[in-house]
């Protein structure tokens, strides 16, 4: 079959990757010059499997109200003259009660573990080395309400099989020494063994390469300008190459849309609804001065919400969430805000590991934002559209890295046929596994 794949993030090369070794002739398309420029650039490289609780939850609404004027805040909602956010607001609502919390992370945890294994057939075939640390995820507490509460938290993951240890702080130190200098503010923790962390860049530009080499057909520095489809089918799809502004219609088999936040607006095109919406999020790398000391085991900070990892010389804090728009912004009094709050932290933890400096007093600080694809349910949208021949891949969140390989390969599978052996809700397909029902992606 002819395939073209829309967006060349983590989720697009995945897709296209496994499509090729099914054997189909597969062309991929973006505008920028590389893979994994957009929000697969610098986010915090957590394979977490294990930490997948959607943000979605019975205390949400409280803490966003709570947080709405606090620059610092970990999740804002930026209220915009726009009736797509509300009206993804309103379904985020609807997502935040226990019942559709647990249904939710039973899906995430089923498409997780399915996505591990997946990334893990990956590397064994292809070699690529992406500063991977296989040490697990440690997310640590400071408040002591707060670290009770992780006990429930664990249980929970423990009866949808996952092992998350609840870990005193003794345990914690031994687990990660390096938290050793913060370790008197350290109520306890959890721990993952079998999570992970990784340059999600560094991987999904390596597995470009190698689909090259495979025969992908790629065409970068394109946009992707309209999506056509007529009588219920798709038909084609219009790209202009950037730098010489010249148009021409790519026709195909099959189509697949993962260009992440903007998958909406594309699929809007051929009156295909998604309910997905940008959620912004910044990181920082900053260059190790003392590589000795610091963490090898991945880590989330349970005060601040955000999470670090090593990246070979390099250590990177990411998170927070802002529900505001498309705006990519850093230079806004906000965005600069949270940059000095990411930097202030590694600071706190780890004083003198990390070079913390601005770049104002000689440091060389990389600060980053992104826009995560957002659903309401953080379940990302995987299968057949409403529009025959088009198909979607998008609205991974907060965990799109974590998800990507078994994303890919789960699309991969479902257009050539074949049953993913996951207990997950395909987008119009027939359920799959006891929780799978059908899931349908309207057409307007
Ligand atoms: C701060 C932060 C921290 C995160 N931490 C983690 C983490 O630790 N673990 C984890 O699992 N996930 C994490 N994530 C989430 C993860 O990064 C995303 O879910 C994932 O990158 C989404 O991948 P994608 O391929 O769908 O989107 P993208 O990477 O954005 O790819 C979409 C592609 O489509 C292209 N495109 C879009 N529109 C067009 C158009 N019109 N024409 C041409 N090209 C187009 C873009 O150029 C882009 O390359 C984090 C995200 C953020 C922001």
């Amino acid at each position: 079959m002819q395939v073209v794949v829309l967006g060349a993030g983590v989720i697009g090369v995945s897709t296209a990757w496994h499509l090729l070794q099914r054997g189909h002739e597969v062309t991929l398309v973006d505008r920028q010059a590389d893979a994994a420029l957009e929000t697969s650039f610098g986010n915090a490289a957590q394979i977490s499997v294990s930490y997948c609780e959607p943000w979605a939850n019975r205390e949400a609404p409280l803490k966003a109200l709570k947080w709405l004027f606090d620059p610092e805040g970990p999740l804002k909602f930026r209220p915009q003259l726009d009736p797509a956010q509300w009206l993804w607001g309103l379904q985020f609502l609807a997502q935040c009660n226990d019942a559709a919390f647990e249904r939710n992370v039973a899906q995430l945890v089923a498409l997780g573990s399915y996505s591990h294994s997946a990334l893990k057939d990956m590397i064994a075939t292809t070699g690529i080395e992406f500063n991977r640390l296989t040490k697990g995820i440690a997310h640590y507490y400071t408040s002591q309400q707060s670290f009770d509460a992780a006990g429930n938290a664990a249980d929970l993951m423990r009866r949808h099989g996952v092992n998350r240890r609840v870990v005193d702080r003794d345990e914690l130190l031994r687990i990660e020494p390096a938290l050793r200098a913060f370790g008197d503010r350290i109520v306890g923790g959890t721990y993952t063994e079998s999570d992970e962390s990784g340059d999600c860049r560094v991987f999904t530009q390596a597995l470009l390469q190698r689909a090259q080499l495979k025969g992908l057909q790629t065409l970068m520095s394109h946009d992707i300008v309209r999506l056509q489809a007529q009588g219920g089918q798709a038909r084609g799809v219009v790209v202009r190459d950037r730098t010489s502004g010249i148009t021409r219609t790519l026709h195909a088999d099959a189509y697949v849309v993962a260009c992440g936040s903007y998958s909406p607006a594309l699929l809007r095109q051929v009156g295909v609804r998604a309910p997905i919406y940008p959620g912004k999020g910044y990181s920082a790398t900053l260059p190790l001065l003392r590589p000795q000391d610091a963490p090898q085991v991945s880590l989330l900070d349970d005060q601040l919400k955000v999470a670090m990892s090593r990246l070979g010389n390099h250590l990177r804090i990411a998170g927070t969430i802002e529900v505001g728009g498309y705006d990519l912004s850093l230079d806004t009094p906000l965005a600069r805000t949270r940059a000095r709050m990411l930097v202030r932290r590694i600071e706190e933890v780890f004083p003198g590991v990390a070079d913390t400096r601005t770049p104002e007093e000689g440091g060389d600080p990389q600060f980053w934002c992104g826009l995560r694809p957002a659903t309401p349910t953080n379940i990302p949208l995987i299968g057949r559209t409403a529009v025959q021949g088009l198909w979607v891949n998008a609205g991974h969140g907060t965990l799109g890295w974590t998800h990507g390989a078994g994303s890919g390969k789960a699309l991969a599978e479902l257009l050539s046929g074949e049953v993913p052996a996951m207990d997950f809700r395909f987008c119009g397909m027939p359920p799959s596994g006891a929780n799978g029902s059908r899931m349908r992606l309207h057409q307007a």
